[in-house]
């Protein structure tokens, strides 16, 4: 039986820990930016301003494209070593048995091999 709740809680802790700071970082250098360019300091707001909202435009943008990658959709594959040659491959996570797929072609053409 696969523990639902962990599954679920594990992501969800790191999606907290580590993804909302970093959200919340953006956020502020993104609307910091935006302040410091509507109060008008002669020089600094626009120097500051111009660097900061693209800086946390781009920082969010990265956050959010990391977070729909690894949080959202976490990957379903995990490596494994392959049963034939020993070298790391990948297998779906709930199979055991991994088969690289440089593996998998030479039995696909040794099979051939002995039809023909
Ligand atoms: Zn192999």
């Amino acid at each position: 039986m696969i523990k639902l709740k962990e599954r679920l809680l594990v992501p969800f802790a790191q999606f907290i820990i580590r993804d909302i700071p970093s959200m919340i970082l953006s956020l502020a250098l993104f609307l910091g930016g935006i302040w410091l360019l509507a109060i008008r300091i002669p020089g600094w707001s626009l120097l500051f301003g111009l660097i900061f909202t693209p800086m946390g435009a781009a920082f969010m943008v990265f956050t959010l494209d990391g977070v729909a990658r690894n949080r959202i959709a976490p990957p379903s594959f995990k490596s494994a070593e392959c049963r034939v040659c020993g070298k790391k491959t990948y297998s779906k996570e709930n199979v055991e048995d991994a088969i690289c797929n440089r593996c998998r072609e030479n039995i696909g053409e040794e099979i051939l091999k002995e039809k023909g």
